[in-house]
């Protein structure tokens, strides 16, 4: 049987980040994919200029009819806008409890944009870090997640592992946003101890990394891989796309090549 992973998340109209990048990776992994839009953002390359939350009642709708059809071995949680929202999609979740739960606590675009209502960052520890396999922050996500700063690889130890103290079964801490020139390293925490994954810094302005990396955890462990191998190989496909990425739109934010 074919593989099924359901993206929670938000739409991005360019086509770069959010659902559209999720259902792209999904496809690139050989892993049908399914879709509950959380948030609708109207967007370009350069910024975020609107966004519309459509009703809990319909996203629950999406939700169930996915559930309701397909045997779904992953869910990838994206943008989700609102504590409202956090609560139905954690209902949900708890309903139907999936097997394997990467959540990508999405907060503030690369832009600047917020995708998260700051009020709503108490429902995301409360409700959704306890029924996450994995939760995929970068650097300012953590921070935010924490309340404490991290600039350094050691401090980067530090924060997982506070993670870890708080419930969280496993982090995957991004290392992209270390100011910093070397390698870029990312950690991954959980019960086994910690393994780090490094690769070559690329100089430019990428946009959907964070989302394209959280579904192919999703997609890996859809199918079937243990979580430290589906961390490995989804930072791997995430620089492989990223070393052939395009400039589709007039700025010179770079998306990753899917093809
Ligand atoms: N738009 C949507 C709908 C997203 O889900 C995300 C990221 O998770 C973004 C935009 C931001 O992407 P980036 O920070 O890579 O520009």
């Amino acid at each position: 049987m074919t593989p099924c992973a359901l993206t929670i998340a938000g739409s991005d109209s360019g086509g770069g980040a959010g659902i559209q990048a999720d259902l792209k990776t999904f496809a690139a992994h050989r892993v049908h994919g399914l879709s509950a839009i959380a948030a609708l953002t109207a967007q370009h390359t350069r910024g975020v200029t609107a966004v519309e939350v459509p009703s809990t009642a319909f996203l629950r709708a999406q939700i169930d009819a996915c559930f309701d059809d397909f045997g779904i071995g992953a869910v990838k949680l994206g943008m989700l806008a609102t504590a409202e929202v956090i609560h139905a999609v954690a209902d949900a979740l708890e309903r139907h409890a999936p097997r394997h739960v990467v959540l990508d606590p999405v907060m503030v675009a690369t832009s600047g944009a917020r995708l998260l209502e700051p009020a709503a960052l108490d429902a995301l520890r409360q409700r959704l870090l306890p029924l996450a396999t994995v939760v995929t922050p970068n650097l300012p996500e953590a921070e935010l997640l924490l309340g404490t700063p991290i600039a350094t690889h050691d401090a980067m130890r530090e924060a997982s592992a506070a993670l870890l103290r708080t419930g969280v079964r496993a982090v995957l801490l991004k290392g992209g946003h270390l100011a910093d020139d070397g390698d870029v390293v990312d950690l991954l925490a959980d019960a086994n101890g910690m393994t780090t994954y490094r690769h070559p810094r690329f100089q430019l302005e990428a946009h959907g990394t964070g989302c394209t990396l959280a579904s192919a955890v999703a997609a890996n462990l859809c199918r079937g891989l243990a979580l430290a191998d589906a961390c490995r190989a989804a930072g791997d496909y995430v620089h492989a796309a990223l070393q052939s990425g395009y400039r589709p739109g007039r700025s010179d934010i770079v998306v990753l090549d899917h093809f």
